[in-house]
């Protein structure tokens, strides 16, 4: 097996990373998928909003 990152040699310590650099980076990786989360509520916000919307016409 080698480093996701940089296809290094892992070392025994941040395996499977081949340095402490690397499995920073795929922290990193990581993060930056979770920054799509709150997109996904911002869609589901809309969805609240018009729901809210159909029940004004609803009232009136
Ligand atoms: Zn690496």
């Amino acid at each position: 097996m080698t480093c996701p990152i940089c296809a290094g040699a892992p070392t025994e310590k941040y395996k499977p990373f081949c340095s402490r650099r690397c499995s920073e980076e795929d922290l990193g990786k990581w993060l930056k998928g979770s920054y799509r989360i709150p997109i996904k509520e911002l869609d589901e916000n809309d969805k609240i909003e018009k729901d809210i919307k159909v029940d004004k016409t609803f009232i009136n």
